[in-house]
């Protein structure tokens, strides 16, 4: 049996590891593929703070998004107890959410974190005399970062290590995969590619910018979730300043308006940034869509499975939602009689 995995992002590279250590655990003899026409550090999460947070996820529903944040955060608390920690970038890291104009900090998810409580009034007014802004609402709690430029690398030689296979190559028209012999199923996880590869209507470009310091001295998460808020994120050797969500924006060339935005507001937070040593700015484009697609694609005979549209939250998701694909997988090879050994 021979998986040919889509896209070699996030998602792409949580399926292949969790598919292929499935199999190899159950003994069915497998062989997984990634092809991509991009691999980290020129991925869309190889920009992103990596910050755990469900966030820009259109009209997925609720319940599943508990579901597959769940499955990562387990997953990087897996990671952050193990010897792997520090190659997979994962931090643990206390996380302050704030809101303006009376609006509700979200908290659907506040089981999964750990320590999640409202932030008291007083706090609130405290966080408020750093900047022009009134909060209204907040959260504190702590949660990871894992920082894809990190994770990245350490999932795509754990997936090497066990026999993956990579392959560098941009795909046309998905049915090029599709109808190849080598190939007996086919996973898609090609994120905004999928617009086109697919024709989906449903999905747009959320696009971010965001600006890299040095500033080793900040060990805390601030964001600041009204619509014309910042965000401050560290990770291990820089420190994410954001940042913008555009929508329906394909201009991945660093807007000056955009980084003035973001140094300026994130120096109103934190006033010490203002000394920090700007190191790049960056820009990527969100995979967004009207509501996260994971699903067998019932039109073909071969099993696809789609898994694309993850917004904001890619790397939030990632895992939980391999787990999902999975789940497909060993289903559809039951129904058709794929496998004789037990899954
Ligand atoms: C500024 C910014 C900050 C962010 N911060 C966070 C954060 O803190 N936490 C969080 O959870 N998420 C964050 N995100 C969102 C996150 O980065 C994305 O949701 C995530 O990267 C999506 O992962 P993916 O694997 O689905 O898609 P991608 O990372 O876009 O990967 C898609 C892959 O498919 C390949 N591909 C596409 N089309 C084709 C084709 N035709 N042929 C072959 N290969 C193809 C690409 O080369 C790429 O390898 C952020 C995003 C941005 C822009």
């Amino acid at each position: 049996m021979h998986i040919a995995i889509v896209g070699g992002g996030i998602n792409g590279f949580c399926c292949a590891v969790r598919i292929l250590e499935h199999f190899q655990a159950n003994k069915t003899p497998i062989k997984v593929t990634v092809i991509s026409e991009e691999f980290s550090p020129n991925t869309t999460g190889d920009g992103s703070a990596g910050l755990w947070g469900p966030y820009l996820l259109g009209g997925t529903p609720t319940n599943k998004v508990h579901k597959w944040s769940k499955g990562m955060h387990d997953f990087l608390q897996e990671l952050w107890l193990s010897e792997d920690a520090g190659e997979a970038g994962v931090c643990l890291i206390p996380v302050v959410r704030l809101s303006t104009n009376d609006v509700k900090v979200e908290d659907f998810w506040k089981d999964i974190v750990y320590g999640c409580a409202p932030l008291a009034e007083a706090e609130l007014r405290e966080w408020s005399t750093t900047r022009a802004k009134k909060f209204t609402d907040g959260l504190h709690f702590v949660t990871y970062t894992s920082e894809p430029l990190k994770l990245l690398p350490y999932l795509m030689k754990r997936f090497q290590k066990n026999g993956g296979k990579i392959v560098q190559q941009r795909v046309e028209d998905l049915n090029e995969i599709i109808n190849n012999d080598q190939y007996d199923i086919v996973i898609n996880c090609t994120g905004l590619g999928s617009r086109e590869l697919l024709k989906d209507a449903n999905m747009h470009a959320v696009r971010g910018q965001v600006s890299r310091v040095k500033a080793n001295w900040l060990y805390f998460v601030v964001l600041d979730e009204s619509d014309d808020g910042n965000y401050i994120i560290p990770n291990t050797e820089s420190v994410v300043l954001g940042g913008t969500h555009q929508k329906d924006d394909y201009n991945k060339v660093v807007c000056p308006n955009d980084k003035k935005f973001i140094i300026d507001g994130c120096r109103e937070i934190v006033p010490g940034l203002t000394n920090a040593q700007h190191l790049f700015d960056w820009v990527g484009l969100r995979p967004g869509r009207t509501s996260l697609r994971l699903d067998v694609d019932k039109n073909v005979k071969k099993i696809i499975i789609h898994n694309y549209g993850h917004g904001g939250s890619g790397v939030t998701l990632a895992w939980g939602c391999a787990a999902d694909v999975l789940d497909l997988l060993i289903n559809e090879m039951k129904n058709r009689n794929l496998v004789k050994s037990k899954l």
